[in-house]
């Protein structure tokens, strides 16, 4: 009788081991379904803001590509060539600002006799920079 008490005992002391264990797993899977929702929920809002995003960014190349169609045509066929020719060959950025004699498109400073030049050509004649062919686009703050 004491041998099948003491196996009785022994045997509900593991019972309440286990229901511990059972307990604690339970805590953690409870916290981890939590985490797992949260974690979700932001997905889910990250997603709704990029497809937000894209609509506004599909919304302006339109709106731009537009503007755009619109100035082209108020540009000479042949500038508009040499515009095509330069971006295809200048990363996309044809035309840039000098400012302070620098060209903005490749940030090199130009040399005396290019600004020479660049100073007596008329307002009209394209000008473009020796080191990047950028057109360069005057204007008062080109320090010429
Ligand atoms: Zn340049």
């Amino acid at each position: 009788m004491t041998s099948l008490a003491k196996r009785q005992g022994d045997l509900e002391e593991v019972v309440l081991e286990v229901m511990e264990h059972r307990e604690t797993i339970q805590t953690r899977l409870a916290k981890l379904v939590a985490e797992r929702d949260e974690a979700q929920a932001a997905r889910d809002a990250a997603e709704i803001r990029r497809a937000a995003a894209e609509t506004e960014i599909d919304d302006e190349v339109v709106a731009i590509t537009k503007q755009r169609a619109v100035v082209a045509g108020t540009i000479p066929d042949d500038l508009m060539k040499l515009y095509e020719k330069v971006r295809d060959q200048s990363h996309g950025v044809a035309a840039a600002p000098l400012l302070q004699r620098r060209c903005e498109g490749c940030r090199l400073e130009l040399g005396i006799t290019d600004l020479a030049a660049i100073r007596a050509a008329a307002p009209d004649t394209i000008v473009r920079c020796e080191n990047c062919r950028r057109i360069l686009v005057r204007t008062a703050e080109s320090g010429l």
